[in-house]
């Protein structure tokens, strides 16, 4: 494990703003043996407008549930995102519903937008030793997603929300669960998402984190979801996450 990888070292401030990211020392070993990655506006962009889909989708989700019109709907999601951290736990605390039809329902999207991406292909494909998907959405989703992205194949499995027993990241037991399941080591880990709240219980567990985020502000989610956060769990923030990547694996050094 290198210096400023875990949760003892000092990290270098991440700059507000600034998303020229803090990249690590590309003369250095590689100090991870195991990557996780979010899946949702982590391995594909914001700009793709795939989660404007899926949100979407939620949305006419408790409108056919409660017969509700839209704007009722919406309203009632944003409850409960902020109340329970995801809508579908909202609905199965307080309504107690079947989560695997609503999981089907909200992500039958069109992936007609999402563009293979080689660049993050060849840059994943590159990274030494195990690769795991963790994400709060589905494992089919995550299957489409990353198939059509070009590069499911590279990963050892996906830990979606069944996986989690419907209880979402940043909950503590989700990330114990999903180091246990797989037997990792999360010291020898670096973790990939888009939203800094997740990164949290990581740092803690000692894992290295990254923030991706979006190029441009995306209108279709909330502010607080995108800023450049300083914070100490954060380690590294990126808005290139092919180009993170590459810089992470050292260069071959001229003999
Ligand atoms: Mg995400």
């Amino acid at each position: 494990m290198s210096e400023g990888s875990g949760p003892n070292h000092p990290q270098p401030p991440v700059q507000a703003g600034g998303l020229a990211s803090v990249m690590p020392d590309p003369t250095a070993t590689v100090p991870f043996s195991t990557w996780i990655f979010d899946l949702d506006n982590t391995l594909y962009p914001a700009e793709s407008r795939l989660w404007p889909q899926i949100d979407l989708r939620i949305t006419l989700f408790l409108s056919h549930f409660f017969g509700l019109d839209g704007l009722s709907a919406r309203a009632l999601q944003k409850h409960y995102y902020y109340r329970y951290g995801t809508t579908l736990n909202g609905l199965m605390a307080e309504h107690g519903i079947d989560p695997h039809p609503y999981l089907d329902f909200a992500h039958d999207i069109d992936l007609a937008t999402l563009e293979p991406d080689p660049a993050l292909n060849h840059a994943i494909a590159a990274l030494p030793g195990r690769k795991l998907i963790f994400t709060n959405g589905s494992r089919r989703h995550a299957s489409n997603v990353t198939k059509k992205l070009g590069f499911e194949e590279h990963f050892e499995a996906v830990f979606d929300i069944v996986d989690a027993e419907f209880i979402p990241k940043p909950h503590h037991v989700t990330y114990q669960r999903f180091l246990d399941q797989h037997e990792i080591d999360p010291h020898t880990a670096i973790m990939f998402e888009d939203l800094a709240k997740n990164l949290e219980v990581p740092h803690q567990l000692g894992m290295a984190t990254v923030l991706v985020l979006p190029k441009r502000h995306d209108p279709f989610r909330e502010s607080f979801e995108q800023k450049a956060e300083v914070a100490s769990y954060i380690h590294h923030s990126t808005d290139d996450l092919a180009g993170f990547l590459r810089n992470i694996i050292p260069k071959p050094q001229p003999s």
